[in-house]
């Protein structure tokens, strides 16, 4: 049985009195949350304030991005070690925005995937299609090719206890959403393609899905056979949302 995981992907938005009231709306509601791991990813500079106002509640911290380096002469980037010192658990590696923006490739995308599991983090992979490749009709190969720049690296077994996010870039941020049908599709190819090198492997992997998910979509979503969970942007800066996201998660 895979646990639900729904992560809130703050991307670069908060402040020091929005992500305290962010972080206090989302604790006073987690009694709702009954199965699902409760994560937020805030920007890197708000992640120890944001540790210490979670305390002990039921929430996991996870960081947006992370280097390929462990430390070194690489101004501006953020060890994967640093992001465990201050007690993240997940890293969120190849966002659609960090390829689309700033031109990560599907190898050093795999790059930060190993060095965040090297210093024990949990890789977040996204994979997802842009809208015309979709509409070629090549969102498997697109996604088989983002999979494999990490299989090959690091072999199918490092994704066993990673997480891999379905984000279809047509729908990030959007209001667009992925019908559960076409969701649950790209999201059985995954899971198909990785039992075809190790079932279990493709019976543990935690595969999300993000892309516009929201708090009257999500329940539908999150029915699907093989959606775990949801990777999620704007609908994570709300706190009833955000809840009510996890909430459709109980079983
Ligand atoms: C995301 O950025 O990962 C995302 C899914 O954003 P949104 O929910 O806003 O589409």
């Amino acid at each position: 049985m895979r646990q639900p995981l729904v992560a809130g992907n703050w991307k670069m938005n908060g402040s020091l009195d929005s992500v305290t009231s962010l972080i206090e709306g989302i604790k006073a509601g987690l009694g709702s949350v009954t199965t699902a791991e409760m994560v937020v990813c805030p920007p890197y500079v708000y992640i120890p304030g944001v540790a210490g106002l979670i305390g002990d509640a039921a929430i996991s911290l996870g960081a947006q991005d992370v280097s390929d380096q462990e430390s070194g002469a690489y101004t501006g980037e953020v060890a994967p070690g640093m992001l465990t010192d201050v007690g993240c658990k997940y890293a969120i590696v190849g966002h659609s925005e960090r390829r689309s923006i700033y031109g990560e490739s599907d190898e050093f995308t795999a790059s930060k995937f190993a060095a965040a599991r090297k210093a024990g983090l949990v890789p977040i992979l996204c994979v997802g299609e842009q809208l015309e490749e979709r509409e070629q009709g090549i969102t498997e190969d697109v996604v088989a090719r983002q999979l494999d720049a990490v299989i090959n690296l690091e072999g199918v077994a490092a994704l066993a206890d990673a997480v891999i996010a379905y984000e279809p870039v047509w729908a990030i941020g959007t209001g667009k959403t992925a019908t559960p049908q076409q969701a649950q599709d790209v999201h059985a190819f995954i899971r198909g393609k990785l039992a075809a090198l190790d079932s279990s492997v493709a019976d543990k992997v935690r595969i999300l899905y993000g892309g516009s998910m929201n708090a009257g979509n999500a329940a539908e979503l999150l029915a699907m056979a093989d959606i775990d969970g949801g990777l999620i942007g704007g609908a994570s800066l709300k706190p009833a949302d955000f809840l009510a996201i996890g909430t459709a998660a109980n079983s």
